[in-house]
């Protein structure tokens, strides 16, 4: 298939040393990728630039044969809007909202209805095996159980690439991989590729391919292979 998200040399620098130096890949659609690396080397930056949500200081991503460098901010917003979804490692669902209304939210910022919205919603969280918290607000629950929300909130408007930035990095290692495997089979499933920070070899397990960074340089395991 055809490339959905190509980097060529990206370099960011926050100060004299660069947190990226140099990133060069491509990702095709449904693939999930690992990018992996010790606390430091990029990986966030890596993850940030790729999303558009940093703009890169030189190099450019294009995304479905679009380049991210020449869109203005509000391009690159409405774009991560569109076709991109987020998970984190924690703190990202609104503690005033039930789960099923966190979930309902990006299409609700889209303008879908709200009964539309909190159906699709629904369905997401019971696919994601959280279909009895959907009441609740964040803080009532687990943290295995926050995460398939936020799983299903990134997923629930049928993004092309969902950018994970160690979404089991709060979570005991049973609750890690059942993220990881509801996470990848709804991305193998709904064709959408994923980018997986992560410096756990066991969560990377999960991926189809692994991009190694290191003092940001990144390194292809697959044109390495
Ligand atoms: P990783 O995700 O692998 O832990 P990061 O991409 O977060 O690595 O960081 C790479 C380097 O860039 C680190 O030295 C980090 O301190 C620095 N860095 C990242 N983001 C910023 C920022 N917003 N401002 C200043 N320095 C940053
Ligand atoms: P991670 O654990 O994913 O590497 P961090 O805790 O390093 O994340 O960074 C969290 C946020 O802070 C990110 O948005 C990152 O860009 C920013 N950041 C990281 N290092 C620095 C830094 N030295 N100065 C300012 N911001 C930073």
């Amino acid at each position: 298939a055809e490339p959905l998200l190509t980097a060529t040399g990206l370099r960011k620098s926050y100060g004299p040393t660069p947190a990226l130096d140099g990133a060069d890949f491509s990702i095709r659609p449904g693939e999930v990728v690992a990018v992996m690396g010790p606390s430091g080397s990029g990986k966030s930056t890596l993850l940030h630039c790729l999303a558009g949500i940093v703009r890169a200081d030189a190099g450019d991503v294009r995304y479905d044969g679009r380049s991210m460098a020449g869109m203005s901010d509000g391009e690159r917003s409405a774009l991560r809007r569109a076709d991109f979804g987020f998970v984190f490692q924690f703190g990202q669902l609104v503690p005033e909202l039930t789960c099923l209304e966190n979930v309902a939210m990006p299409m609700r910022l889209s303008g879908t209805k709200r009964r539309a919205a909190e159906k699709q919603a629904a369905l997401w969280l019971d696919r994601l095996e959280v279909a009895d918290v959907a009441g609740k607000r964040p803080g009532e629950v687990s943290g295995g159980q926050g995460q398939r929300v936020a799983v299903a909130r990134a997923l629930v408007s049928g993004p092309r690439v969902v950018f994970a930035d160690e979404p089991t990095g709060a979570l005991d290692s049973l609750n890690g991989e059942r993220v990881m495997r509801l996470l990848t089979e709804a991305a193998h499933d709904t064709r959408a590729a994923v980018v997986l920070v992560t410096h756990e070899a066991r969560v990377a397990a999960y991926s189809d391919r692994e991009i190694v960074v290191r003092d940001g340089k990144s390194r292809d395991m697959e044109r390495a292979a």
